[in-house]
């Protein structure tokens, strides 16, 4: 990331980006000194402002709050590369926090897998990632004892009360958009019974279910989160990071206000389906100022629309689903749309950022087409990706008069092409050295690229055209052999000499057409995997639909292909520009030198356009 060591923290700091209802309402906040007056302290979060007590006026900050029950998608990138991003282009902070108040689902692996993809986005960490003299990533699960005390100052100040009603009894009590709820007999307890019965619950006397903690709110209330929300509910289970130190949690609706509020974040920026839960963010917010236990001025809450992507599930739900169905390798499938699977697929933490910048962000719901994404990613390589020749569909191509034009049918030649071409060379940029390899009696071409009888307008080779081998001679096609069955088993040709590409004779005879090609003595044999896209369908769970119905039968097809020598000498990760045939990289987890294997990124164009 290009984030300047000392980015201005000034109210301007968004220049140069688009604009949006966000950097409007932060570089508002900035110039009103909204948050001006705010000391550091008090936040278990941040201990280096807590010691020194200082006011920090220019500074926002914001969090990033998954819950680590499965791995992040491309939706949660749009949400970090906001988060972050807002957080790095005004000087302030980003929080990373586990949002972890759910034990039975949670798991350590998913918060490995959590900072590690935040980190591989390309935000400065250090920089941005947490306050001075703090330690990230937080961790809900931190502010248990706090939010336990809260709950308890709730009770004694009467806007909480112990509900034994069951489940069953609250749903039906609770109303809907057209009527009122209907006041629980416990509501009127006072509190000195509440907090016993609170106790009792904290103390394990209780069964799972058996009662809840609800905030004293309003029954009637037009908006039903404010009908006496539940806020504490027994759970005797173990905690990934707590144990069994409590066996009662705080719901999400209660906890995540108090995190934002304890590690003093200032735009707590969520999704629009959190719109209706803003009056009791501000109502719990208000009530612990009242009562003393958090500071002024609250942090705020803003929402905006999620990403939506056409040909892509993302929830949770359904992509653990098609892990563990096995309809995919995994969480780190290429085809899947997860922040891992992105990776492997060949995906840079600089199409993803670019990705995020150009959709942007809006407060209404909207579908993002998917060659959006494919065309970030195109844009990045285009410049950055080496290229190579593959051929994927292999026959092979005899040069019948090599010994009569060179002297020897051994005899080999080498031929150099650019690595970048011209365009992508950035001024004063040196250029990467031009890769090499060997023309030889024998080379692989593309089976597409011959026809005995060739249709209408082809250029390729058919016997009498004359076609380029790219980078070397200019060949003239003579026919093809054929096994039993009819299959061309290999293409004959007559290559004519003085003609390699970069010397004087290169231009003497005319080529119709310049075909890609590997050569025999040099190229290396490699498993190639064209992935596409996993749904067939633009919407696949749209409506209720069964998304397994419209996974796409062919998302992935293997080949075996042959790279030329600088594709074979790959490290892991790297990417690269298949001439013609659209970017790929090595795989991450199973390309090795000497056993080559690659995924198909995307293609050059768009080829699912209407
Ligand atoms: P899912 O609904 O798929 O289970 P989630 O929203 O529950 O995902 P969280 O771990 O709660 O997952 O998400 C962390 C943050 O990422 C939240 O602030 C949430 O608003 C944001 N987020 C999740 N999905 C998207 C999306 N599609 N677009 C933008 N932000 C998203
Ligand atoms: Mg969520």
């Amino acid at each position: 990331m290009n984030s300047p060591a000392n980015p201005p923290a000034t109210a301007d700091a968004g220049e140069g980006k688009v604009s949006n209802f966000l950097r409007q309402i932060i570089e508002k906040d900035l110039q009103q000194g909204t948050y001006a007056s705010r000391r550091w302290a008090g936040s278990p979060g941040d201990a280096a402002h807590h010691a020194t007590g200082q006011p920090d006026p220019a500074k926002i900050r914001t969090r990033f709050p998954p819950e680590p029950n499965g791995y992040l998608h491309v939706g949660h990138a749009k949400s970090i590369c906001l988060n972050f991003g807002l957080a790095r282009d005004y000087g302030g902070v980003c929080h990373l926090r586990f949002d972890d108040t759910n034990p039975e689902k949670e798991d350590q692996e998913y918060v490995n897998s959590i900072i590690d993809a935040v980190k591989w986005l390309g935000f400065d960490w250090a920089q941005i990632g947490q306050a001075p003299g703090s330690a990230a990533p937080y961790q809900a699960s931190d502010y248990f004892g706090f939010m336990y005390r809260a709950a308890e100052y709730l009770i004694e100040a009467g806007h909480a009360y112990v509900d034994e009603q069951t489940p069953e009894e609250m749903r039906v009590n609770r109303g809907d958009f057209g009527k009122p709820g209907v006041d629980s007999p416990f509501r009127s307890r006072t509190p000195a019974e509440n907090l016993a019965r609170f106790r009792e619950m904290r103390d394990g006397k209780h069964a799972d279910g058996a009662m809840v903690l609800r905030a004293k709110i309003d029954m009637a209330s037009p908006n039903i989160n404010l009908r006496d929300p539940a806020i504490y509910r027994i759970r005797h289970a173990e905690h990934h990071h707590t144990g069994n130190t409590w066996c009662v949690y705080p719901m999400y609706t209660f906890a995540h206000p108090i995190e934002d509020a304890l590690e003093q974040i200032t735009h707590s920026i969520c999704t629009l389906e959190f719109e209706d839960q803003r009056p009791f963010y501000d109502w719990l917010l208000e009530r612990l100022i009242e009562g003393g236990l958090l500071a002024s001025p609250p942090p705020r809450q803003y929402e905006f629309a999620r990403l939506n992507l056409t040909y892509v599930v993302t929830s949770k739900r359904k992509l653990a689903q098609l892990v563990n169905e096995k309809r995919v390798s995994g969480w780190d499938d290429p085809r899947m749309p997860t922040i891992v699977g992105l990776r492997r697929r060949g995906y840079t933490p600089e199409a993803l950022q670019l990705f995020a910048e150009r959709i942007g962000v809006t407060k209404s719901d909207s579908w993002i087409d998917y060659s959006t994404l494919e065309g970030c990613l195109r844009e990045d390589l285009e410049n950055k990706a080496h290229r190579g020749m593959a051929v994927l569909d292999p026959v092979k191509l005899v040069l019948t008069n090599w010994a009569e034009a060179f002297g020897s049918d051994s005899y080999l030649e080498a031929c150099t092409l650019p690595a970048l071409p011209h365009s992508a060379i950035a001024e004063g940029q040196t250029p990467p050295p031009d890769r090499v390899f060997q023309i030889g009696k024998e080379v692989w071409i593309e089976r597409e690229d011959f026809e005995e009888v060739p249709p209408k307008g082809y250029k390729r080779l058919f016997p009498g055209n004359v076609v380029r081998l790219k980078g070397g001679y200019v060949i003239e096609c003579t026919g093809c052999v054929r096994d039993a069955a009819g299959n061309v088993t290999e293409v004959h040709a007559k290559v004519i000499p003085g003609t390699k590409s970069g010397t004087p004779g290169a231009d003497s005879v005319k080529a119709k057409a310049a075909i890609t090609w590997v050569g025999v003595a040099d190229g290396v044999q490699a498993e190639v995997r064209l992935y596409d896209r996993l749904f067939a369908d633009a919407h696949p769970d749209a409506g209720g639909k069964d998304f397994l119905r419209a996974l796409n039968p062919d998302s992935l097809k293997v080949v075996t292909a042959y790279v030329e020598p600088s594709l074979a000498a790959a490290q892991p990760d790297q990417k690269f520009q298949f001439e013609r045939f659209g970017y790929f990289v090595a795989d991450r987890a199973d390309h090795a030198p000497g056993k080559p294997v690659f995924n198909r990124a995307v293609g050059l164009k768009d080829s699912w356009g209407k």
